[in-house]
């Protein structure tokens, strides 16, 4: 048990139980077919403290398919890559659009609005390919990840990598046009090749509370104690995942919890309580903005238990 919040095992126990017992679960995502065969009764938690303390529920040692959240790990590396040089090619605001629209990219000359919507990702994607092949740039950003999870048993699911690329068509259609703006510079098949590798990375709740730490710690992975960025950059990465990581559910999300997060159409969401823990969750079903519906109630229930968000003061 953890001295420090003597509770804390409970509470993720109670919102594991109660989870499971709710009916409204909704919808798995169907658009390729290993995902669409998870079943929508799994739940999993994970919180792990900035001591090192770790509770689990339900089912997270069970790995799923990260989609969107290895968003925050490709934009990661890529600023370690480029600084803030990338910030002429992605934006920062909020699209109030779908995860994998197209709207605002001809008024805005194929800059993304954001690196967490598909079209802000490619550019990442593109940005992280370099001069690499794409399977070094894959063998770099599993490393990364392995790295900060500090768990070297994580896979790249290639039957969702496969699947990725047979229906990815919108995804194919945002490469292209942003490459007739200049601002995807490689082959779109090579810069969709690492996208949908990354998306297929699969991590278990436990595994991607791990990854999450060094953003809960001001930049440093605090096994090693070595930085991962600097405070200032892990700083900005929680505020665009407040303001930017559930896509057009950003502001629904941010009013609920009140802590940055990312989802994945996975459903699984990341998020962190800075200072103060770093979180996974993971139900299938989503809701009509593509995040997790159970995922997103369990941490509002795990705030309102705990007084995490940001907004709260210590
Ligand atoms: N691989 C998915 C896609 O590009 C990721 C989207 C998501 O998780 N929202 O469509």
């Amino acid at each position: 048990p953890d001295l420090a919040s003597p509770d804390l095992a409970s509470i993720v126990h109670d919102i594991a139980a109660e989870m499971r017992l709710r009916a409204e679960r909704g919808t798995v995502a169907d658009y390729i077919p290993a995902l669409a065969t998870v079943s929508p009764d799994r739940f999993g938690i994970a919180v792990i403290m900035a001591d090192g303390t770790c509770h689990t529920a339900g089912d997270a040692d069970e790995a799923f398919s990260i989609q969107s959240i290895s968003k925050v790990f490709a934009l990661t590396m890529a600023l370690g890559a480029v600084g803030d040089a990338l910030w002429q090619r992605v934006g920062r605001e909020p699209s109030g659009s779908a995860f994998n629209s197209i709207v605002q990219l001809e008024s805005e000359h194929g800059i993304p609005r954001n690196p967490f919507i598909n079209a802000g990702a490619i550019v990442v994607s593109d940005i992280l390919l370099g001069n690499h092949e794409p399977r070094e740039a894959i063998g770099e950003m599993l490393r990364f990840v392995r790295a900060l999870a500090s768990d070297e048993t994580i896979r790249i699911d290639e039957t969702v990598a496969q699947g990725e690329l047979q229906t990815g068509f919108r995804n194919i259609a945002l490469a292209n046009y942003m490459r007739a703006f200049g601002n995807v510079r490689h082959p779109v098949e090579k810069v969709l090749g690492l996208y949908f590798h990354q998306c297929a990375i699969a991590m278990s709740c436990r595994q991607l509370a791990a990854a999450g730490r060094y953003l809960m710690a001001r930049g440093r992975h605090p096994e090693s104690g070595r930085s991962v960025v600097s405070p200032r950059r892990a700083r900005r990465i929680n505020a665009l995942m407040l303001t930017c990581g559930h896509y057009d559910g950003s502001g629904e999300f941010a009013f609920r919890t009140g802590l940055p997060g990312k989802s994945g159409v996975g459903g699984g969401i990341l998020a962190i309580a800075p200072g103060v823990a770093s979180i996974a969750v993971w139900s299938p079903g989503l809701n009509e903005r593509g995040n997790s519906l159970l995922g997103t109630l369990a941490l509002e229930r795990l705030v309102e238990h705990t007084g995490w968000s940001v907004f709260d003061p210590v």
